[in-house]
């Protein structure tokens, strides 16, 4: 199953892009949530499972964002993390039902056939 080309974290449409492998080779990172421009790129050529997983921390990446933090909120508890997560979180979950189509079909591919 493919990505969906874009996803709605804070009330903000990020556009999903693939990165060139030796772009991203260059930067030692699988994926990238660039939050001036709203695009996340993610590596070409990674399994569909790293892939999916690289999409889920770089929304993450955009849902810490959203809810306020930045750089300079690295040594913030545990508590205020969690809970500025899960209200976002929640909000992708609801906003981009092709996302969690996605992530279904990734981590759990056998769900259709069982139906069939
Ligand atoms: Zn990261």
């Amino acid at each position: 199953m493919k990505m969906p080309a874009t996803v709605r974290v804070g009330g903000l449409d990020y556009t999903i892009k693939p990165w060139n492998r030796m772009a991203a080779d260059n930067t030692g990172a699988y994926g990238m949530c660039d939050r001036s421009t709203l695009v996340i790129l993610i590596q070409e050529g990674l399994t569909p499972q790293w892939e999916a997983h690289v999409l889920v921390h770089e929304v993450l990446h955009a849902a810490y964002a959203a809810a306020g933090m930045t750089a300079i909120h690295e040594h913030v508890s545990e508590e205020r993390l969690v809970g500025a997560l899960s209200y976002q979180l929640i909000q992708v979950w609801r906003d981009n039902p092709d996302l969690v189509a996605y992530i279904e079909a990734v981590f759990r591919p056998a769900k259709g056939k069982l139906k069939a």
